[in-house]
């Protein structure tokens, strides 16, 4: 996780439309992210809040997104820091600092360097 740095942004992005993110790196690092794996790491408030309730009190929404949210999202960056995406649904409330981004890639080489020892 020493990698990620206030300096690190994107150099590229690129929505495959319904399937996933492309995103690639000032240090060279490429990320790719599914749709619905973005939508449910949204680090929203209210996100944030069902995520630690008991699964069995969960909005469904929050954690299972409906295919129509997936369908269409769209991006805008906000300030230098960071992207929204704004989902089918309607749910837009969720900026994603691209520290944060960087945070759940989910390629091997950082699911391994997230892992403790
Ligand atoms: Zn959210
Ligand atoms: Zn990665």
């Amino acid at each position: 996780m020493s990698a990620v740095t206030d300096d690190l942004r994107p150099v590229a992005a690129r929505w495959l439309t319904g399937i996933e993110l492309l995103i690639e790196w000032n240090d060279g690092h490429s990320s790719a992210f599914m749709t619905d794996y973005l939508r449910e790491q949204c680090p929203c408030a209210w996100c944030r809040v069902e995520r630690k309730k008991d699964p069995r009190e969960r909005d469904l929404l929050a954690m299972r997104p409906t295919a129509q949210a997936l369908a269409n999202p769209s991006v805008e960056p906000v300030g230098r820091y960071g992207i929204r995406i704004n989902w089918g649904d309607g749910h837009s409330s969720g900026i994603y600092p691209f520290t944060y981004l960087r945070l759940i890639c989910p390629c091997p080489d950082c699911s391994q360097a997230k892992r403790p020892g």
